[in-house]
């Protein structure tokens, strides 16, 4: 028999340890982002990792020890809907990258291309529970007129572009991945063969394709805004022209300067029939805020004092080094993204009051797009492009397990959901920085307190070094 002190150690070590089950919440504020409102008091109870009840405070533990946390408030775990976990180059290790996101209270990602083999082994083992990461929703490799390698599936013809959506829905993708580079032909053979294969494809716009096209041939999501300035100018048909000459002769610089003319002739009505035809389709929108924002402020020293590269790696650094990337920059592509960064803000605005539905997502790990944190710049930059903090938070919790039709078991707070939770310090919908104020996470019902995610980035810095 155990003497009594171990018995109560243990019991203490139990209300801390991750593996607690059942777990219980009690006099916990749940917030709802879809509909802007907070149920005060409540008792949340999580079974195998399952939220079992969602009560009224009056309602008392079935069993085991509760944790109380009066004045904090429960959401959904977050979701960045864009990333690239697995690039080749720089290479992060999954025990660096991973938990990062799992200490920001990101317990899901799609990741929007890579090393398709790498990441179906390690989304199985993350839903194993051998390797500590978020959720993967992926779509594998890029498909792009190009040459292959890892990353990339090469489609030049109609017949590529079928194939490989073939072969990518055969061998377990989420979703088809496309970039800028793809003929028309192959554009259209990809949208059909996926809606015959019925899995999403999602996206840059390619320089061939107007986005009104994009949506209406079924193109789920579109990224960092793509094309929309383009259909939104009142010279769309002459510009669209010279674009195609221009991307054939493959002039880049003239290319760059027909988009900002684009940008610069926006035109309301045209732009109102563009955000009605996305309404209509179910043209999902991923702007990538942070990312622009980043790029566009490179030429700021204060990004080497960032605290946050402390995690990561020190290759990783090397690669990010701010002038050699700025060297690979020229002066007037900084500009560009200057004039990008200024006004993806108000184009989101534009579309949000359209009633276009948007998804938040950061494109990390691009340079000083730190994995985890950047989630919550974007939703910060969401709110400063009009959001309310509701909508910003449902951006990242209930449009994802939306877009990706799996409403039944993430993005609510709800009986039968999967028990991935953050609990918060301070109420998102009165600020929304206040999602940085992580109190624990709960990943798969376990919990881990605010001791065991800063155990865990101290881990990841020591790792990075
Ligand atoms: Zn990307």
């Amino acid at each position: 028999m155990k003497p009594l002190w171990t018995v109560l150690l243990l019991a203490l070590f139990a209300r801390l340890s991750v593996g607690q089950d059942p777990l219980v919440l009690v006099n916990v504020n749940v917030v709802m982002p879809h509909e802007g409102k907070v149920l005060r008091n409540r008792t949340v109870e999580i079974k195998n990792g399952i939220i079992t009840t969602v009560a009224g405070s009056s309602r008392e533990p079935q069993d085991g020890p509760a944790i109380n946390a009066k004045g904090q408030y429960l959401i959904p775990g977050l979701w960045d809907m864009h990333t690239h976990t697995s690039f080749i180059s720089p290479q992060w290790d999954e025990k660096i990258i991973y938990p990062l996101y799992i200490a920001n209270g990101i317990t899901g990602v799609r990741d929007m291309g890579g090393d398709f083999e790498l990441l179906k082994q390690r989304r199985a083992r993350i839903e194993k529970g051998e390797l500590l990461g978020p959720h993967l929703y992926i779509g594998g490799p890029f498909l792009i007129d190009a040459e292959p390698d890892a990353q990339t599936i090469s489609v030049k013809t109609p017949k590529d572009a079928r194939d490989a959506v073939d072969k990518l829905k055969s061998e377990g993708a989420d979703f088809i991945k496309i970039l800028s580079r793809l003929s028309r032909e192959s554009y259209f053979a990809i949208a059909q063969e996926s809606e015959k294969d019925h899995i999403h494809f999602v996206g840059h716009v390619p320089g061939t394709i107007s986005a009104s096209e994009a949506s209406t041939a079924g193109q789920y999501s579109i990224e960092h805004l793509t094309g929309i300035s383009l259909v939104c100018s009142s010279q769309e048909a002459d510009l669209q022209g010279k674009i195609k000459t221009a991307t054939a002769s493959r002039d880049w610089f003239a290319y760059r300067a027909l988009y900002e003319q684009a940008a610069w002739t926006y035109d309301d009505q045209k732009a109102a029939t563009l955000f009605a035809t996305f309404v209509k389709n179910n043209t999902w929108q991923v702007p990538t805020l942070i990312w622009t924002k980043t790029q566009s402020t490179l030429d700021d020293a204060k990004w080497d004092a960032d605290p946050r590269l402390k995690y990561v790696p020190t290759s990783v650094r090397n690669e990010w080094d701010r002038k050699a990337v700025l060297k690979q920059t020229p002066p007037d592509i900084l500009t560009d993204y200057k004039n990008q960064a200024s006004r993806g803000p108000q184009l989101v605005k534009a579309m949000l009051k359209a009633g276009v539905r948007f998804m938040a997502g950061s494109d990390g790990p691009d340079p000083y797009v730190f994995p985890g944190f950047s989630l919550h710049d974007e939703l910060e930059l969401l709110v400063q492009s009009g959001f309310t903090p509701a909508q910003a938070l449902e951006a990242a919790t209930t449009s994802p397990a939306m877009f990706m039709e799996k409403s039944d078991k993430y993005g609510t707070i709800e009986k039968g959901h999967t028990a991935d939770l953050v609990l918060l310090e301070a109420n998102p919908l009165e600020d929304i920085h206040n999602t940085r104020k992580i109190a624990a996470v709960i990943f798969g019902g376990k919990y881990y307190p605010r001791a065991e995610l800063d155990k865990m980035l101290s881990q990841v810095e020591s790792l990075a070094k």
